[in-house]
C-alpha cells in the first residue's frame, strides 16, 4: 500500500533528512586518511540526537550502528569499524534518521584523499544517474522511467547496477511501497502521483553486478571484487516537480536544471 503525504508530512521529512544532509555534510568535511568509520559514526549519532532525532539504522533489525558504511567493493549496509580510511579509498555513508515520527535516508560516497581515475568516475557516474533519475520524478511519470534513466546512464559507461537492493517508498517507515528498481523500461511501472516519496539510491558496480554477502550477515560486496558507489536522496512528488527532502536550495535548483544536467553527463 502507497501512503500519500500531506503538505504538512513532507515540510517534517524536510526536517528530518535536513538533518541527514547535515551529517553527509559533516563527513564530508571529515573523511580523510587516517580517519576511522567508527569515529565518524559516533560523531554521525551524537550530531543526530543533538537535532532532537534518533538514528533510524542504529538496532535496525540488530544493524550495530548508526550509518552503514560501503568501503570500496561494499555495495551497502557494512559496519563501521576501526580500520583507518587509506588515501584511494572510496567509502559510502548511507544515514538514516527518524525526527518527529519521519524517516530521512539519504547516502554519499566520499573519496579519501586523491582516487583512481576510474574510481571516481564511478562515482560521478552514479551521482549523476541518480540526478538524472530525480528529474524523472513528477506527476504522470512511471517508475519504469525512474529506473531507465538510472540504467541507462549507468550502462553508457560500462558500469552496472545492482538489482538485489533497490530504492523504496519512505514516510513514518523507514521501508515502504513502492520499491525502486535502479532499472527499468520507460513508461512502463506504477504512475507517480503528488504526496508520494520515494528513496531513489543507485548502487553501481564497475563490473558486474553480482553480490556476495558477508558472513556478518549484513554487508554486501561485489562478487568479483570490483568497486560499487552508492548515493541515495528521499523524493517527494509534487505538482512542480520533484521536491529533494532536507537539501539547500542551491541543490535543488542544480539538479532540477535538466538541460544543464543533461549537456554536461553527456
Ligand atoms: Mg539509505
Ligand atoms: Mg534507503
Amino acid at each position: 500500500m502507497i501512503i500519500l503525504k500531506t503538505p504538512g508530512e513532507l515540510d517534517l521529512m524536510d526536517e528530518a533528512n535536513a538533518i541527514v544532509q547535515r551529517v553527509l555534510d559533516g563527513i564530508d568535511e571529515r573523511v580523510a586518511p587516517g580517519v576511522t568509520t567508527a569515529e565518524l559514526d559516533s560523531w554521525a549519532e551524537a550530531i543526530i540526537r543533538e537535532a532532537g532525532a534518533v538514528p533510524a539504522f542504529l538496532n535496525y533489525k540488530g544493524f550495530p550502528a548508526t550509518l552503514c558504511t560501503a568501503l570500496n567493493d561494499v555495495i551497502v549496509h557494512g559496519i563501521p569499524d576501526s580500520r583507518p580510511l587509506e588515501a584511494g579509498d572510496i567509502i559510502g555513508f548511507d544515514c538514516g534518521v527518524i525526527y518527529k515520527g519521519y524517516y530521512g535516508d539519504s547516502a554519499r560516497t566520499y573519496a579519501v584523499g586523491e582516487v583512481a581515475e576510474g574510481a571516481a568516475t564511478l562515482m560521478r557516474v552514479t551521482r549523476e544517474s541518480l540526478e538524472l533519475a530525480v528529474q524523472q520524478v513528477r506527476p504522470g511519470s512511471r517508475l519504469g522511467d525512474i529506473g531507465h534513466a538510472v540504467q541507462s546512464h549507468v550502462e553508457k559507461h560500462g558500469f552496472s547496477v545492482v538489482r538485489q537492493f533497490v530504492g523504496h517508498g519512505v514516510g513514518t517507515s523507514l521501508h515502504e511501497d513502492p520499491q525502486v528498481p535502479n532499472f527499468g523500461r520507460p513508461g512502463r511501472g506504477l504512475r507517480l502521483k503528488p504526496g508520494m516519496v520515494l528513496a531513489i539510491e543507485p548502487m553501481v558496480n564497475s563490473r558486474s553486478d553480482k553480490v556476495s554477502m558477508d558472513a556478518d550477515g549484513w554487508t554486501a560486496r561485489t562478487k568479483d571484487g570490483g568497486l560499487s558507489a552508492h548515493f541515495e536522496y528521499s523524493v517527494a512528488v509534487t505538482s512542480e516537480g520533484p521536491r529533494i527532502l532536507g537539501v539547500a536550495p542551491e541543490v535543488q535548483t542544480r539538479i532540477a536544471d535538466v538541460e544543464c544536467l543533461a549537456t554536461s553527463v553527456s
